[in-house]
This record gives structure tokens, sequence and C-alpha cells, in this order.
């Protein structure tokens, strides 16, 4: 008779260690860890032989540049990116991930949960994988056979593409042209959290039910996966039509939902690209519209978005940043600056903002404003935070007792547990009172769970840190997060204050309002960015209790706010203007400009839908007919309206479009076929380059006279 199983106790480590250990060679699943600084430090052994044939040393690297992204399963539920998860330091519930090895891909579902030292400090992940790779193909298999979404009857992402590819193929021979719109739905996460992925189903089949009617037959539509379509529209290239259906789109699809008998509301953020102007192959054009897509959520989104050849650049600009970032810290290349923030009634300072400068050592100064957002993608800004919260709580322990400082918590580090011991241990260590340090917080951090949100504060409230609710009325408000929520003071964002001295502006009614419902709330209030007397005046007029701005001084380096301590001059004089001008925007960019057979290189200024000020050719007569090349393919033919010395007012003879963000396009643009057919090869606009497709030239006889504006203007000052 066989002996009876005994049950494996928690303390007989060494059978639970053999289970383990035939756990892990039967392939049911495997375990991984990773090091509190994101790295991989443990996988098991099977595991790291398949992957580690072709990809060499996995210990060591990031865990986001072993686990990608998978946005193809059509089934897959759409989830925040790895990277923030990550970087948030959450639990990972069962995800799939993408393992590429070499031209192989595997799929595994990963799940994981945070190691928490007994302090509670966070040392990393442990979890479980399982090689999913058999299911996930078979289930691509289906799709590609179903060639149909099953959710929505929409093509699937298979058939888009290959038709996208096909089509691109057809009409390349044709010379015709053929636009994309991607379109991504904003906040649909939060439907399926909230409503759960039944009602998140429902709202993408009636979601699609409305593109169709909105498209019809002038396009075909595709579901990607997840919240992630794709419109293809043959023989479009006027991109007002473009513009006006892509705005169609964005006001038809936030129209709110019925779900079961509940109301649901979504967003949505299109990225617009043109073939052949803004790539020729499928994945050119895919790529460029993405980027469109891109700039379009980072603009705030619920907008449209065209591509221009300059996302590219900015993307290659971005990358540069993330890798410089990561060593700016240890280079010491960090440093923050403070702004004082005055009392409206004696302009003695009470508070200083601490804001982050980031010496670059070829690029100079990068603003906070372009770096804080890569570093929140990419983890660092933990990193970083937890530094600023030290040096500042350093600094003003040794301040007088009557000024505070204000720090910068961005979402990314209040989603982490981590803030409440950063804070603590900073005010441990420092000595500062915490009753001085102030949290500055935005409204997007009610985005996500509300009751963590309120537990935070709560936890921070105790540790005696006060807390302000920054950029108010940018965001996500919503006034019942803000009464159940501790702050101590609410800033207006400089948006409100700009522009509310003008007649006819509603940011006055604005913060008068802000500042009513403040004090209802016993909470303070600061009006940022003030910069003017007159602004000043107003939004003392309405009620603002402290000011913060260029009006009394910018953010200066610590040794600076520091002199003045030990003079004792607390007040602060005002610095700026009388008047807040609005006309002060003017652009200087140089462009082409062709008259008869002649081209010309003229400074664009002041450009609006009908017209623009050039400045540069000498006593170019009025009536006379010019073409402007504005970049990227686009001309304008206008007629000089007004002349002056050398510069002159031209109206255009067809109106310009919005670009989707704050620019002006033409609808139309050169095609690179007519390139193609000038004897050059057939590829995508690039804004940069100053065309010559017009067939006039730099050299040879010239009309009018071009001056020199640049040198001029040197010699001037
Ligand atoms: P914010 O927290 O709303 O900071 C106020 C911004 O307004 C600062 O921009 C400040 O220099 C600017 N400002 C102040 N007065 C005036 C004015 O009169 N006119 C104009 N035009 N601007 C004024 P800055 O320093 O470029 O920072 C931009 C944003 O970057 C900050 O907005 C904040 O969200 C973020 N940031 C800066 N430092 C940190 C940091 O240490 N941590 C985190 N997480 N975010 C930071
Ligand atoms: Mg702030
Ligand atoms: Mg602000």
């Amino acid at each position: 008779m066989a002996a009876p199983l005994s049950p494996i106790r928690s303390s007989d480590t060494g059978r639970r260690a053999s289970l383990l250990d035939s756990l892990e060679k039967s392939e049911l699943g495997w375990f991984w860890a990773s090091d509190e600084a994101g790295r991989l430090i443990y996988l098991s052994e099977p595991a790291l032989d398949r992957i580690a044939e072709i990809e060499g040393h996995l210990i060591g690297k990031q865990l986001v540049d072993i686990f990608e992204d998978d946005v193809g399963t059509e089934a897959g539920s759409p989830h925040r990116p790895l990277k923030f998860q990550f970087a948030a330091r959450n639990s990972l519930r069962p995800t799939i991930v993408k393992i590429r090895t070499g031209a192989k891909t595997a799929w595994w579902e990963i799940s994981g949960a945070p190691r928490l030292s007994k302090s509670g400090k966070f040392c990393g992940y442990h979890g479980i994988a399982r090689d999913v790779t058999a299911s996930i193909a078979s289930q691509r298999d289906a799709e590609k056979l179903s060639r149909f979404d099953s959710l929505t009857g929409l093509s699937n992402r298979h058939r888009i593409t290959q038709k996208l590819d096909t089509t691109l193929d057809a009409f390349r021979a044709a010379k015709r042209s053929c636009a994309i719109m991607l379109l991504d739905l904003d906040r649909f996460k939060q439907v399926n959290d909230t409503l759960g992925h039944p009602a998140g189903d429902e709202l993408l089949k009636q979601l699609a039910a409305r593109l169709k009617r909105l498209v019809g037959e002038r396009g075909e539509i595709g579901r990607l996966g997840g919240d992630e379509f794709q419109i293809i529209l043959p023989d479009i290239e006027d991109r007002g039509e473009l513009g006006e259906l892509a705005q169609r789109i964005i006001e038809m699809v936030s129209q709110p939902y019925s779900v079961n008998g509940v109301r649901a509301v979504v967003g949505c953020s299109i990225g617009v690209a043109i073939a052949p102007f803004d790539g020729i192959e499928c994945q050119e054009l895919i790529k460029a519209a993405d980027l469109a897509l891109y700039a379009s959520k980072g603009g705030g989104r619920g907008q449209y978005r065209f591509y221009s050849s300059d996302l590219r650049d900015q993307a290659i600009h971005r990358h540069q940043i993330e890798e410089d970032l990561r060593d700016a810290l240890s280079r010491e290349e960090l440093e923050m600056y403070y702004q004082p923030i005055v009392s409206a009634t004696d302009h003695k300072v009470v508070c200083f903002e601490a804001l982050m400068r980031w010496h670059h050592p070829e690029r100079g100064q990068v603003s906070p404003a372009e770096f804080i957002p890569v570093a929140e993608e990419v983890g660092l800004i933990r990193e970083m935070g937890e530094w600023a919260i030290h040096d500042v709580c350093k600094r003003v322990a040794s301040w007088p007792a009557n000024v505070r400082a204000a720090i910068n918590v961005s979402a990314v580090q209040f989603a982490s547990d981590d803030l409440i011991d950063t804070v603590r241990n900073a005010l441990k260590s420092s000595g500062a009172d915490p009753a001085r340090i102030e949290l500055e917080i935005t409204e997007s951090v009610f985005v996500g769970d509300i009751d963590r949100a309120l537990r935070m504060f709560r936890d921070l409230k105790r540790l005696g840190v006060r807390l302000a609710l920054d950029d108010f009325g940018t965001g996500y408000s919503s006034l019942s997060y803000l009464r159940d929520a501790p702050f101590d003071k609410i800033k207006i964002d400089q948006s409100f204050v700009r522009g509310c001295t003008e007649d006819g502006n509603n940011n006055g009614a604005i913060v008068s309002a802000v500042v009513s419902l403040a004090q209802a709330l016993k909470m303070e209030t600061v009006a940022e960015g003030v910069e003017t007397k007159d602004e000043l005046e107003a939004v003392i007029e309405h009620g603002a209790m402290s000011i913060q701005g260029a009006l009394f001084s910018r953010p200066q380096p610590a040794s600076v706010v520091e002199e003045r301590f030990e003079t004792g001059e607390l007040v602060y004089e005002m610095l700026g203007p009388e008047k807040f001008r609005s006309d002060r925007r003017t652009e200087f960019r140089k462009i082409g400009l062709v008259h008869e057979n002649s081209r010309y290189q003229v400074f664009l200024r002041n450009l609006s839908k009908s017209g623009a000020k050039i400045e540069g050719l000498l006593d170019v007569p009025v009536d006379t007919d010019v073409v402007l090349d504005l970049g990227g393919g686009q001309l304008v033919v206008a007629t000089v309206r007004r002349s002056q010395g050398y510069s002159q007012g031209v109206e255009f003879e067809t109106q310009l479009i919005s670009d989707g963000a704050d620019g002006l396009c033409t609808r139309h643009r050169v095609s690179p076929y007519q390139i193609e057919a000038a004897g050059r090869p057939l590829r995508a606009l690039n804004d940069d380059e100053v065309t010559t497709y017009t067939g006039a030239s730099s050299a040879g006889e010239k009309r009018f006279m071009e001056v020199d504006l640049v040198a001029d203007r040197e010699n001037s000052h």
C-alpha cells in the first residue's frame, strides 16, 4: 500500500523548492523577477533557454525592452501601456505581451506584483509567465480567415492593411491620391473599467455604426484592435475636406452613448496622412498618420491633426531627449529654480514654486514642458521627482520660517505608492517643517482611481504638508471631486489670466467663479502667469489672493532668492509692462516668393487665413501677383494689397485652413507625382525643403531688390 500523501507545509522549504522546480520544468508556468530599476534579474531557465538562443543575455535588460505591448489582438482588452504600468509600479493583471526574438515573435501571458521591503520600499517585481504563442497564432489565423472584426463587422486589421497596400500600389501607377485617418478613442479604458467589458463592446458596436453612417461610400473603415480604427479614403487630397470630415467624426463619436441603459461618453483623436504627399508606401503612410495621431493626442485630445514632416523631426528630437534624460540626474544637469508667489495685497512673498530646469550640455536649457512629459512616459519622473522633493526640502529647512516652497508632483508620481515614503523621508532627513511644503497636483490624478486618489491625499495631509491643485480648469475638472479633496489652494491656470482684461472675453468671469468656488471650499487662490499690470488689477478685482508671474519675477536659481533672504527683501517690485497686447504673437520664418521667373526669400509675419504680411523685398507695387511657397509643397497664390518699404501685405486667392492644431495650412499641395514628372524620384514631401517645383530660379534677372533683414536687425541692436 502506498504511503498516504502528506500535504506540503509552507515551513517545508525543501519540498516547496522542489515543487517549484518541477513546475518550472513542466512548462506550465515560469517565474520572473526584476529589480527596483526595472531590470530582469530572474527568469526560469526553460524560458531563458527559449529566447536566449537568439537574444543573448536577457538578465540585466530592462523589462520594457524585453516585453512589448501587444496591440494586435482583436480580443485583447485595451490596457495601459506596459511602460506606464511598470513605471507606476502597478500590479500587473494577466497581460499578453510580445517577445521578439530575431525574425520570430512569441506571445507570453505575464502577470506580476510589486515586491516591497519590510519598510515598504519598492524592490522590484516578481511574477509568472507562460507561453501562449500557439493559441494566439491560431486566433490570428482565425481572424485572418474571417477578415472581419466579429464585434463590429468592420474589416479587421489584416484585411484593412492588405486593402491599403493594394490600393496604394494601384493608385501609384494611376497617379491618384489616397488619404488615411487613424482614430483612437479617448477615455475608453474608463468605460471598460467602470461599466465592464460587455458595455465597452456594446459602445464599440454603436460607434462603428456611427462611423459607417458618416463615412458611407467615401471610404473603408477597419478596426485595428482595441479602440483603434483606420479609415481609407481614396481620391481625397483636399485637406479642407479631410479636416471637415475629421471634425465631424470627432463630434459624432463624442456624442453620448446609451449602453444597457447607462450613459457613456468617449472622445476621439485623429491623425491624417495623405499619399503620395506624406508617404508613398503603406508602412510609410501609416507611420505618418500615427505620428499625426500621437501629436493630436499630445495636443489635448479630441482633435485631429495632419501629418507634416515637422512631426517626424519632433519624434526624432523627442527620442534624443529621452536618451539624454537618462543621464541628466547622474550628471547633475538638473537644477531647481524658484518663482515667488506674492500676496495680492502687499506683494510680499508667501511661497516659492520650485520649477525644474535642465541644463543640457549641448542644447542649453531645455524646457520642463518638453522633458517632463518624456520623463513621465519612460518612468524617469519618479527618480527625478524624488530628487526634487529632497532638494527642495533641504533648501526650505534653511529659509526664513515665513516662506514656503511648492513642489510639482506629476500624475505618474502620484500613481505610485512610493510618493508617501519619499515625502516622509525627505521631511525627516532635511528637518523641514511639513507645513512649509506644498505639493502641486494637477486635475489629471482624478482620471484614475478616485478612491485611491482621495486616500493618497489623506495620507499626504497626515504628513502635515499642504496640497495645491495646479492648472485648475485646463484638465478634467470635476467639482464633485474637489469637494472631497483636502486642497489648501487652487491655482488658476494662466490661460484664464491671459486676456481676462479684454472686452468680450469670458476669462474674467471664469476667474471670478473659481475664486468664489475656492472661498466656499475654504481654499486659497493663486493666479498663475500674471505678466502685466492690467492683468494684475483684473485678477485682484476678481478676488485672487496671491499672484505668481513674470510681472514680479521669473523663476530664478536658489542662490538669487537666497540673497534676498540675507537682505530681508521679501517684497517684490513689479517689472512687467502696463498692458496685455494680444497681437504679440508674430511669425518670423523664411519662406519662398515666386514672381515671374524669379524666386526670392522673404520673411513671413502675421499669417492669417486670408493673407499675410511679408518682409524682405523693396517697393513691390500694389496689385502685383505673386506665389508664396510655405514649404512642404504648399504654394499660395496671392496679390499685394499694401506695400511700404520692405514690407507688404498680401491677400490670398484661396483661404488657408486649420491644420488641426494652432497652425494653418493650404488645402492642396504640389503633388509628388508632379515633381516626379519633372524628372525627380517619387518621394514624400519635406517641410524644410524650399521647392523649385514652380520652375522659378533664384538666379537670373530679378525685378525686386532683396533686403537683408537679418543683418539689418542685428545692426539696429
Ligand atoms: P506649472 O506647474 O503650471 O508651472 C508654472 C509655469 O508657468 C512655469 O513654467 C513658469 O515658469 C511659468 N510662468 C510663470 N509665470 C509666467 C508668466 O508670467 N508668463 C508665462 N508665459 N509663464 C509663466 P515652466 O517652469 O516652464 O514649467 C512648466 C511645467 O512643467 C510646470 O507647469 C509643471 O507642470 C512642469 N514642471 C516644472 N518643474 C517640475 C517638477 O519639478 N516636477 C514636475 N512633475 N513637473 C514640473
Ligand atoms: Mg505648478
Ligand atoms: Mg500651473
